[in-house]
């Protein structure tokens, strides 16, 4: 990015302070030494001179800079607060492990793939393949610092055809005998590399994070046998890949993050599993941002100073959190749960890790076969379970997470008993777009003391000053108005 740019003062404050709340929102590229940092690097602050900024570590890796071996670029958390939903689609794609080798974006993104990668080339000032590139590498470096996987699977679960591109993709870009291929050397020499340890990750997040508040929110929804949560940690089981494991995620609050650790069967999908992860504790959040815009609006002021570091709850798969939405309607959240759970208990295949997590979510295959009677609730809302889920065994409704709010919305309200509120929830929380806005939503013209004909049209235009960040303006006003 250009240096006379508005922000390099907001990002010269920034790093002189070393302000947490700016991680992964710009990078310090230090000329002299060709090192690139994170705002909090430890290392001494070099002079003003010396440093340039870029919005990104592909945009710094482009410019011929490599990643500090102190503060680790690779662990900063994504920046997705843009306003255009086709961006934040995009990006969310190439970060989520998902997207096959030459499958074209447009097949995910339904969009044309030459707007895709206009749009993505000017805003974020490289190209989709640098961007894919760089987060590839720099995933590579964070498996090889961080877990005892053997190198073989760290070059396939990144991407690499195999572990000699691998190597051959950090001698390019990072050039002299680096450490990085020396550790992959010493780990494949080892054959007996600790294959059946826990993948321990470290996942970033910009300060502050109500830590407590989420774990609460997602206490109050638990699916009991599938998941569970203690003083400290959440735990749950899932299946990925075919491959089974359970994980538990707790707060490091002195380093920003959360620890992820890992237990499957075989190491498969590890970038999808810490991309759900990510999006399921809303890592990718800005919040310093987000307070910024709300602290001086009238109706969001005391609920956002009450609730500093929010995060609005993804969840680990949007068809369970489907089923438990439509689950719950017209019962209280507690209720919910039951059901649920008891769906999960009847239902779920067997695993049997602990005496906590017993079972796996049950599959669409699973619940579409499932006769009405066999639910413990009005025999219609069993219907729309079982309709909502052969939806999904024949194609009509697709849980990709990258897909438009707005057509996922239209194509599961489809489905007989599930109403706009119930459609908005389940997206929110699974595309997780954080502009996401459910115009027409009844709370939340009650929240705002809104009816009448222009009552909707007021909603709209008032929240417009929320933007970029409204689906937590709307998470914020749902709770205020829970009993
Ligand atoms: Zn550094």
């Amino acid at each position: 990015m250009s240096e006379t740019n508005d922000l390099s003062y907001i990002y010269e404050n920034a790093r002189l302070n070393k302000d947490a709340t700016f991680d992964g929102l710009f990078f310090t590229a230090v000329k002299t030494t060709k090192i690139y940092c994170r705002p909090t690097c430890p290392a001494r602050r070099p002079n003003r001179n010396n440093v340039c900024y870029f919005h990104s570590a592909a945009e710094a890796e482009k410019n011929g800079y490599r990643p500090c071996l102190t503060c680790k670029p690779e662990n900063s958390p994504f920046n997705y607060s843009f306003s255009s939903e086709q961006l934040y689609r995009t990006l969310k794609l190439l970060n989520s492990g998902t997207l096959k080798p030459n499958q074209p974006l447009a097949d995910r993104l339904m969009a044309p793939e030459d707007t895709i990668h206009s749009q993505f080339s000017t805003i974020l000032g490289v190209s989709v393949a640098e961007y894919s590139n760089t987060q590839k590498r720099l995933l590579a470096k964070k498996l090889i610092d961080e877990t005892t996987l053997k190198a073989h699977d760290i070059a396939i679960q990144c991407g690499y055809n195999s572990l000699q591109a691998l190597k051959d993709d950090l001698q390019k870009t990072y050039k002299n005998k680096n450490r990085l291929i020396q550790k992959l050397q010493q780990r494949e020499n080892n054959s007996n590399s600790e294959a059946n340890k826990a993948i321990r990750l470290k996942l970033a997040y910009r300060p502050p994070y109500n830590w407590n508040g989420v774990l609460n929110y997602l206490q109050q929804r638990i699916i009991t046998g599938v998941e569970h949560i203690d003083a400290t940690s959440y735990y749950r089981t899932f299946c990925i890949a075919n491959s089974v494991g359970h994980f538990n995620i707790s707060h490091l609050y002195k380093e920003n993050s959360l620890l992820l650790e890992i237990q499957m069967d075989k190491p498969l999908a590890i970038p999808e599993i810490i991309d759900r992860v990510q999006h399921q504790f809303d890592l990718f959040a800005n919040p310093k941002l987000i307070y910024r815009v709300f602290k001086d609006d009238n109706k969001l002021q005391s609920l956002i100073k009450n609730n500093q570091g929010v995060r609005v709850p993804g969840c680990w798969d949007g068809y369970e959190l489907s089923i438990r939405a439509i689950a719950g309607q017209q019962v209280s959240v507690q209720a919910a749960s039951t059901v649920t759970s008891q769906i999960a208990a009847e239902f779920g295949e067997t695993v049997a890790i602990n005496s906590e997590l017993k079972y796996l979510f049950p599959s669409p295959e699973k619940l579409a076969s499932a006769q009405p009677e066999c639910f413990s609730m009005p025999r219609a809302r069993a219907q729309s379970i079982i309709d909502f889920s052969q939806a999904i065994v024949d194609g009509k409704i697709a849980m990709d997470s990258v897909q438009s709010a707005s057509l996922f919305i239209d194509s599961i309200q489809k489905i007989k008993g599930i109403g706009p509120w119930t459609a908005n929830y389940i997206a929110m929380r699974h595309l997780k777009y954080i502009d996401a806005f459910p115009q027409a939503d009844l709370g939340l013209l009650k929240a705002l003391n809104l009816s009448g004909k222009n009552g909707k049209k007021h909603l709209l235009e008032y929240a417009s000053h929320w933007k970029p960040f409204r689906s937590y303006a709307t998470f914020l006003l749902w709770n205020s108005l829970a009993p």
